[in-house]
């Protein structure tokens, strides 16, 4: 198993314009590469492959341009090969090879963004306190964690807010945890993040609705500014942070919560929601956006592998929120502020969330219902009841059923409730 171990590093002046150059050289080949395979495509061409590219764009580039020697050269062969991927993802993609959305075809690589470079192989080194680059130096790590095993590469970024990262591949592998014999349906939600099918409920950080007003300030004074302007690229990076800080808040509660969940539970429900089309509802976007569905499935998935746990997924389309979790009784679809209701079948009381997180959980692992009034009122769930006193302080409500004869006949034949069309006459204590 695969994972991810990033860590903070903190390069000096010297090593911060050694790395820029590294980062510009890769984006320089990425980008020359990707505009002569679109030449060629445009002339009716076959795209070359990452041999014929790594010729043209490294060993014969070198020859006239003197600045791409000063750099590490597996960064550049490493970003050929991501362009290569990257063409080879989207041609499948075009042809319902690759599973999942559709992958747009590689874009040019912007200085502005964020920028990175892979080291693979045995050209770089991690010490203790200090990781080597090859013709960058020794730079300042924190590792904040010990590394799993030897990484088999090591991604340094620069993200937009100007954070410097290692980001390594390591080999784990899974730590069985002992079973605890529980299983939990998980219903994420907008005013509640997640419920738990056992009543739990997780409130989210919801960090950017924090901080909307302040980025608000920050983005119009960066719209002000002059562009190319010193003040310009200040503001900017005033904007980037905020949106790290933002990430960085609604991560560190994905994190946590998925890793509580993937400990205390064997099997783990997920509805299989479509949030990329939630999305598109522009009244929701923001919202959706700030609480990160699409990461925790991730993480969660994620972490029950690492730990032996299983994770299951239920269609979207599921009526999770419309039947009752005590009978399965459908009552129709309900508005997004109806937050409790009552079972017209079996008077249960719900609050929406936790019946659907139990729906989520019991649509993978059904247990036996509780067959209360199969058969009579089910069919006809809108019977009116009459009130009339009987005696004082006993009330008796009386339901008209359209009950079928019972082929037994019952010991009392004075029951009525086994009568043909009769009436049932229950008694309830004021
Ligand atoms: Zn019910």
């Amino acid at each position: 198993m695969k994972a991810r171990y990033k860590y903070r590093i903190y390069p000096n002046h010297i090593q911060i314009i050694k790395l820029n150059q590294l980062f510009g050289c890769c984006r320089y080949v990425w980008n020359s590469a990707l505009a002569h395979c679109n030449q060629l495509y445009t002339n009716g061409h076959k795209r070359p492959g990452y041999v014929d590219l790594t010729k043209q764009f490294i060993t014969q580039a070198k020859k006239e341009l003197f600045w791409l020697k000063e750099v590490a050269s597996t960064p550049l062969q490493q970003s050929l090969k991501d362009l290569d991927k990257a063409y080879k993802n989207f041609f499948n993609s075009c042809a319902g090879k690759r599973f999942g959305i559709k992958v747009k075809p590689p874009k040019f690589k912007s200085r502005k963004s964020r920028q990175a470079a892979r080291f693979v192989g045995a050209n770089y080194q991690v010490g203790q306190d200090k990781i080597y680059l090859p013709k960058v130096g020794k730079i300042k790590i924190v590792l904040s964690r010990p590394l799993a095993s030897k990484p088999s590469s090591v991604t340094i970024i620069k993200d937009s807010a100007g954070r410097y990262f290692a980001s390594f591949v390591v080999e784990t592998c899974a730590e069985h945890l002992p079973k605890t014999e529980n299983s939990i349906g998980i219903d994420l939600g907008i005013s509640t993040f997640a419920t738990l099918s056992n009543g739990e409920k997780f409130e989210a950080p919801k960090p950017l609705k924090k901080n909307l007003n302040k980025l608000g300030k920050f983005q119009r004074k960066f719209a002000k500014t002059e562009l190319g302007s010193k003040r310009r690229e200040k503001a900017r990076v005033r904007v980037a942070k905020l949106h790290a800080k933002v990430k960085d808040i609604r991560t560190d509660f994905l994190h946590k919560l998925s890793t509580d969940l993937a400990i205390n539970y064997d099997t783990i429900v997920l509805e299989d929601l479509n949030v990329s089309g939630m999305v598109k509802n522009r009244k929701l976007a923001k919202a959706i956006s700030d609480l990160g569905w699409r990461q925790f499935r991730t993480l969660t998935e994620a972490k029950c592998e690492k730990y032996g746990r299983e994770f299951r997924t239920i269609s979207r389309w599921e009526p999770t929120s419309q039947k009752c979790s005590n009978c399965g009784f459908k009552g129709g679809k309900k508005e997004l502020n109806v937050r409790e209701w009552t079972c017209l079948n079996c008077g249960t009381f719900h609050d929406r969330d936790i019946n659907a997180a139990v729906n989520i959980l019991e649509a993978v692992q059904p247990k036996n219902k509780v067959e209360i009034v199969k058969g009579t009122v089910a069919k006809n769930p809108v019977q009116l009841s009459l009130f009339n006193e009987v005696a004082e302080g006993q009330r008796s409500i009386i339901y008209w059923t359209r009950r079928k004869r019972q082929t037994e006949k019952p010991a009392d034949s004075n029951d009525v409730s086994t009568r043909p069309e009769s009436f049932l006459q229950l008694s309830l204590f004021d």
